[in-house]
Formats: C-alpha cells, structure tokens, sequence
C-alpha cells in the first residue's frame, strides 16, 4: 500500500466493472440529447416535466440575473439572503401545505443539514438501508446512533424503535432513487406516533410529481402531522437546481440556525430563485404534464411486458430494469447505445451487489414515439 496508488485502486474499480465515464453533452438537458456529436434519445435524467429548458423558466433565470446579479456574496445568516430567496421559500411553503420552508443549495446539503440538527450523540437514527447516499452520509455526520432497517420494512422499523435511546428520527426517501418504489409513510408515520420520533421524508423525486398539482408525496399518501420534517429538491421535476426542507415553524427556525451546511455556505444566487418562482408556478398548473408521465409509463409497462427482463415495481417516474450483473448491465446499455438510446446502467455501490440494472427515467418531455423506440429496442435485445 502507498499515498500514491491511486492507478491500482482505479484498476481493482474496472476489474469489477466498476468504473463510471463521464460524457460531454453538446445540448440543453431533455431526450434529445448530443454526445460526441452523436444525437441520442436519452431516458437517462430526472426532468421529469421536461421544465430545465423551459422558456419561462429559463427567461425568469435571465431577468433575475439583471436584476440580482450573478452572486448572492455572502451566506443567508450574513448577507446573502435576498428577496427572491424569501419569495421562493414561501411559494414552497404554500406549494406543500406546510406552515415554513428553508431553502438549501442542493439536495445532499439539505440533508447533511437537517440529521446532524435533529439527532446528536446518544440520539437514535431509524433509516431505510435503500436510502439516498446523502442520508447515509448525513446520518454518520451526526454522530447518533443508526439504525438501518432492511427496504420498507415497518415491523423492522418499529423494532429499531423500541428501546432506542436519546431523540429518535426515522428517515425515509419518499420515492427511492434507483427502485421507484414508495416508502410507506402513513405506516411510518403512524410509528412515529407512537414513538415520540421525527419522520424525516426525502421527496426528491416526488416533489412536482406526486400528489394533488404535483405537492409531493404527502399529499399523495394524505399525511400531515408536526413530526414530519419534509425535505423536497428543486433539480429533478422542478428542473432547476436547489433543495427545500419544510414543517413545523420551529423546527424549520431550529434549523435555520443550526443547521451548519445551511450556515456554513455561500447562498445560491438569488436568479435561481427567480427560476424557481416560475417553475413552481408552471408545476402548480400541470396536470397535462403529469398525464403524460403516467400514460409513458403505462406505455413501458405494456410494451416490457414481454421482455427477458423485469421491470421492478413502481408507480413513478423512475422505472429500473432489473439485469443482474454488472457487465451484463453494461453491456445491455452499450447495445441501445448502439441504436441511438441512452439508459444507464446503475451499479454497486449505489445498488446492492447482483441487482444491476437500467434504470429508465420517464420524463414528459419524451412522446409515444420515444417510448416505442426504447421498447423496440430493448425488445431486440432480448432477442439477441
Ligand atoms: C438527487 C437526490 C438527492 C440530492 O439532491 P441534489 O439536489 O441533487 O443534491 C437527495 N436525495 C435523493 C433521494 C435524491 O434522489
């Protein structure tokens, strides 16, 4: 072992086909995607309304740069926080039905901010083991003790519960990343009830798709309680780039001044903001968007039936098909590659070992036509 074998460490990564590539778009984020020059049509982002290059969004960026700048300059606790900010966190607020939000530069500082604030030392954290990685590593920052509960298993989850010590949170992704399933909320919910605990719900791919108007996962499964601790991004549907935490007014006050990835950073500009303030009004007002995404996945669901392999279960945008091994993956993505379809293979560590797999992101800027492509395909594949 030396400080500097770095090259041998890369190579035990590709051993395991593990290794990742970056590739250069020549495009603005959407299906038709151009890399190395070659048009693709992509399944592989999380615009799920198809809003990153929307005018409206787009010409808000515009003109909240004229009139804010390019920099916030200074943190939101010094002088960073500027009105678009404040207008955007109460537009979240109203949006998800929750009395006060605070927003965040991404997602993963959102949630490096709001574990360590709510559990410390001697305190108990309950998470799902198919948590996002930003909750993992959120969970270890805070020094409490986890508890990891095998994917949706509530009875497992209630047994973490008993006799935890200090403060207890369970923490949930609302939609999982790379399975699309739901976790059970109301159940969870209803856990933490009894328990005294936090339930802390990562909705990143649920905001501006789920629910009444796209409010999210909460109004999709009807829950509502001061314990809950909802955290929403604003880089997937709302096609942008941010994040959000909202509930309990003194809770979100708590975190605010305690928070140290809220504190500790330079507040994202304020045309962000301004963005966002559009997007928000646009995701309010499509359900015709949403339609869409339901009648694709309708469509994938149809079409795959028939393949060699399984679709997993879910009723989101997210839509993996389970292959296996790692090369396999690889290779079964190299081959749509090869007609001009763009879908990623997700390998360990971000899945468990032996569950590679292409995991298909619907979006409603794709058409009918998008969708048969990608069935055709992957129809020939398993032929061949
Ligand atoms: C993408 C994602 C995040 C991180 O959000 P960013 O804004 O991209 O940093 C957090 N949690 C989940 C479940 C995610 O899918």
């Amino acid at each position: 072992m030396s400080a500097l074998d770095f090259r041998a460490r890369l190579a035990a990564l590709a051993a395991d086909d593990l290794l990742r590539t970056r590739r250069v778009l020549d495009a603005a984020c959407g299906p038709r995607a151009v890399v190395d020059g070659r048009p693709l049509l992509a399944f592989a982002g999380n615009d799920y309304l198809g809003l990153a290059n929307h005018p409206d969004v787009v010409e808000a960026l515009r003109e909240g740069a004229s009139r804010w700048g390019a920099g916030a300059g200074a943190s939101h606790l010094v002088s960073g926080h500027q009105r678009p900010h404040e207008e955007l966190e109460a537009a979240l607020a109203a949006f998800v039905g929750l009395p006060r939000a605070l927003s965040f530069c991404t997602g993963y500082m959102a949630n490096l901010a709001i574990l360590p604030a709510l559990a410390g030392r001697g305190d108990t954290i309950v998470a799902d083991r198919l948590n996002h990685a930003s909750l993992v590593d959120a969970a270890q920052l805070s020094r409490a003790t986890v508890r990891r509960y095998p994917h949706n298993d509530v009875a497992a989850a209630a047994r973490a519960l008993e006799g935890a010590s200090g403060r207890k949170v369970v923490v949930t992704d609302a939609v999982f990343s790379m399975d699309g399933d739901m976790a059970p909320l109301a159940e969870l919910l209803a856990l933490c009830e009894r328990h005294d605990a936090l339930l802390v719900i990562d909705d990143a791919h649920g905001f501006g798709v789920l629910g009444e108007h796209g409010r999210g996962a909460l109004s999709h499964c009807g829950i509502a309680s001061p314990r809950v601790v909802y955290m929403g991004t604003l880089g997937k549907a709302a096609g942008v780039s941010g994040a959000f935490v909202a509930g309990d007014p003194d809770l979100v006050e708590w975190l605010m001044q305690t928070g140290r990835s809220y504190r500790y950073t330079t507040a994202a500009p304020a045309a962000l903001a301004c963005a966002l303030l559009a997007s928000l009004r646009i995701i309010a007002s499509a359900d015709d968007r949403r339609a869409l995404l339901a009648a694709h996945r309708a469509q994938l669901r149809r079409e795959l039936a028939p393949v060699r392999w399984t679709l997993m279960p879910s009723d989101t945008a997210i839509q993996p098909l389970l292959v296996g091994g790692n090369a396999e993956a690889l290779a079964l993505a190299a081959r749509l590659l090869e007609c001009g379809i763009w879908v990623p293979a997700i390998r360990p560590p971000t899945v468990p070992a032996g569950t590679a797999r292409l995991r298909i992101s619907l979006s409603a800027a794709h058409s009918a036509d998008d969708l048969a492509a990608l069935c055709g395909a992957l129809t020939e594949a398993g032929h061949g």
